[in-house]
């Protein structure tokens, strides 16, 4: 775990130096991590630009490319527990949400090895005594940054389609989450993955993560992260004539109407604010409730809330830890300056007896009506704290809902047809949801946001688009 994956062998960092990876659940240091240079980063690329070049990788079908990804995919399902396990310590995610991690990173390359051989490109009428082709390639080489929330699921989301169009990577986990993705990179070589088509550089993202973006053998870059380092991202990316997705962070929100039917909605809106405590993109962590049964829903919702607990991943519960010390601090800062400012607490969750109390958890609350203003309304906390806020009516649910920087998933609970169409047309968000909500939802369907949000599409087929460019071939004949 302490060195770098580069070429299909493990490298030592070019400083020698190594900085600790912590167990969230118990605040200790559990083993180390390389911390990447800049030389790493060029050795990386190098590997990743000759795979693509002139190596085995490079030399591929698609077929056969697709065939590894699914054989990878059936690998990644054979190590289930012991994947879950590695994500568990290093993330303090509850072992069943570390599990359906391990499910879903499979699933990526399953789906996407399916696609490889089924992206072509098309023909177009021209003049009479020419044939055009416009053909799908390969962009050559792909950087990833991954963010610490979901590593795994993060490493199949933007790897595999990439992959799958025929690129060789190089990947910069978050430093607080390293360890399954080193773990990934491995295992994808002995499912048969040739040498230097994945590269994982492990480090500092201040260090690395913008030496990747600006190396000039990278031909997009992925990133999974905050608004603010995103922005650094893409202004690296500009300078260095390339192209990049940004998926962001948001301030999803969940519409519940009078006519939502209670029973479905109340578990559902829970679940998408404590699941991954919190830590989730695509968090429902505002619910805008109508006036006229505000009353009655929040006190349903307050009763779940006040049920989830939270503890270490072998307890199972609801919740685990906040990532690191320093995030746990910014998500109880948010809960103290709440109450602080008299913002009423309508319910709180409770942690486990018997975790120990070096471990970073925060008790997930529920806090309305909370001013739409408000930063609790407007900012993204990244942890399992929920703002309720009354509205009106239709337009009034509107102007709050769409009322913040953010623009990722919103979800509407309402039994009227017409109002669920008026909902999804006006709901400003890359996913919205009637009636359900998936944070993220299936890989089938296309993913990300808008303004602080980001840019860019991830999941479902069309992310193959970013990751491959268009050729026309004009060939003139007798
Ligand atoms: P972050 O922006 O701090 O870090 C993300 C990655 O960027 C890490 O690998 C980090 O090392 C790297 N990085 C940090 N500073 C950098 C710099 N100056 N230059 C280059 N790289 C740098 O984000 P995080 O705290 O790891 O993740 C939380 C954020 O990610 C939240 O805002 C969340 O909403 C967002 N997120 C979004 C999605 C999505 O799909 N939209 C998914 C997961 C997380």
């Amino acid at each position: 775990m302490d060195k770098h994956f580069i070429n299909g062998k493990w490298v030592a960092s070019s400083s020698g130096e190594t900085t600790p990876a912590i167990d969230p659940s118990t605040g200790k240091e559990y083993g180390r991590i390389a911390l990447g240079t800049v030389d790493d980063i060029d050795t990386a690329v190098r590997a990743a630009r000759h795979a693509f070049d002139e190596g085995q990788w490079g030399r591929l079908t698609a077929a056969e490319r697709g065939r590894l990804l699914q054989k990878f995919a059936l690998l990644i399902l054979d190590k289930k527990e012991e994947l879950a396990l590695i994500e568990a310590r290093d993330t303090g995610k509850p072992m069943t949400v570390a599990r359906n991690d391990v499910d879903a990173a499979a699933r990526y390359f399953e789906y996407y090895g399916g696609a490889a051989d089924k992206v072509y490109g098309d023909t177009i009428p021209y003049l009479t005594n020419h044939f055009v082709a416009v053909v799908r390639e390969a962009k050559g080489v792909t950087g990833h940054i991954l963010p610490w929330n979901y590593p795994m699921q993060m490493f199949g989301r933007t790897l595999a389609p990439s992959l799958a169009a025929g690129n060789a990577t190089i990947l910069k986990p978050a430093e607080a989450a390293s360890a399954s993705i080193l773990r990934l990179a491995a295992l994808a070589s002995e499912a048969g993955m040739p040498d230097g088509a994945i590269n994982v550089v492990t480090g500092s993202g201040s260090k690395i993560g913008t030496a990747l973006a600006a190396h000039p053998g990278v031909d997009f870059i992925s990133f999974t992260g905050s608004p603010e380092v995103g922005q650094l991202i893409q202004k690296t990316a500009a300078d260095n004539y390339i192209n990049c997705t940004l998926e962001l962070g948001g301030k999803s929100p969940q519409l519940v109407f009078s006519d939502a039917d209670f029973d479905l909605a109340v578990p559902t809106i829970l679940r998408a604010i404590v699941q991954n405590s919190g830590q989730t993109c695509s968090a429902g962590s505002r619910v805008l409730v109508q006036k006229s049964i505000y009353g009655e829903f929040m006190e349903r919702l307050g009763d779940a809330f006040a049920k989830v607990r939270v503890g270490s991943p072998e307890m199972d519960f609801d919740c685990g830890p906040i990532i690191t010390d320093k995030q746990r601090a910014t998500v109880q800062k948010f809960i103290d300056n709440a109450l602080a400012e008299g913002i009423p607490l309508i319910a709180q969750g409770s942690i486990a007896d018997g975790v120990d109390i070096d471990g970073f958890f925060v008790r997930p609350s529920l806090f309305g009506p909370v001013p739409h203003t408000n930063s609790l309304a407007q900012e993204e906390v990244f942890g399992p704290v929920l703002a309720a806020l009354p509205f009106e009516d239709e337009a009034d649910a509107i102007r709050i809902a769409n009322g913040t920087d953010f623009g990722l998933v919103a979800a509407a609970w309402t039994k009227d047809g017409g109002r669920q169409m008026r909902m999804s047309k006006r709901l400003r968000a890359g996913q919205v949801f009637i009636n359900c909500y998936g944070a993220g939802a299936g890989i089938e369907l296309p993913f990300g946001g808008t303004g602080k949000s980001g840019h860019g599409r991830e999941k479902g087929l069309v992310a193959l688009d970013d990751y491959s460019n268009l050729k026309t071939i004009v060939i003139q004949h007798a």
